[in-house]
């Protein structure tokens, strides 16, 4: 395969990586129950902006638009959004308040532009490729979110939805 088309899988799977994260953060948060979201508004470590959005209900994957740092707040500027490299300069800190941040945030990144480039590699099509490292996501969000009582209903219809469109695609 041409070096510029593993670059481009590369690129997509460390973006897709990083929308993963998104969702990893987000997702216990946006589906959690009372209990576990009063204990979080009673943090003294959880951002004054991060309670607010858990006492409107208002954080979702898609809201708010801009990631934002759950410990002070502040909004992450694009610079310091880039796949991989953003975690490496930063030293896996905040610039604003410098807690530290999870490792699973880089290595999602990475595992996902090693796998999305060997399935580009592996397969001629584009299409299989594609649908096989949609699925591995997917399994990697749902290995995360799984102990999270409250999101696994809407786990099961994704993948169920996700199953489905593998058939179709697959078969076809
Ligand atoms: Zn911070």
């Amino acid at each position: 395969m041409q070096l510029f088309e593993t670059v481009i899988w590369i690129i997509f799977g460390v973006t897709i990586g990083s929308f993963v994260n998104v969702c990893l953060d987000r997702l216990p948060l946006q589906f959690a129950d009372d209990e576990k979201r009063q204990c979080l508004l009673n943090d003294n470590q959880a951002a004054p902006l991060l309670k607010e959005h858990l006492l409107n209900r208002t954080l979702s994957i898609f809201s708010p638009a801009r990631s934002f740092c759950f410990s002070c707040g502040s909004q992450i500027h694009w610079f310091e959004n880039i796949p991989l490299f953003s975690f490496l300069l930063n030293r896996a800190c905040c610039r604003n308040c410098s807690t530290k941040l999870d490792s699973r945030l880089f290595w999602t990144e990475f595992l996902h532009g090693l796998w999305y480039a060997g399935l580009g590699w592996f397969f001629t099509g584009w299409i299989t490729a594609f649908l096989f490292s949609i699925n591995f996501s997917f399994l990697w969000i749902l290995g995360y979110c799984w102990p999270c009582r409250q999101l696994q209903k809407s786990l099961l219809f994704a993948a169920a939805v996700l199953l489905t469109l593998n058939f179709i695609i697959y078969f076809s």
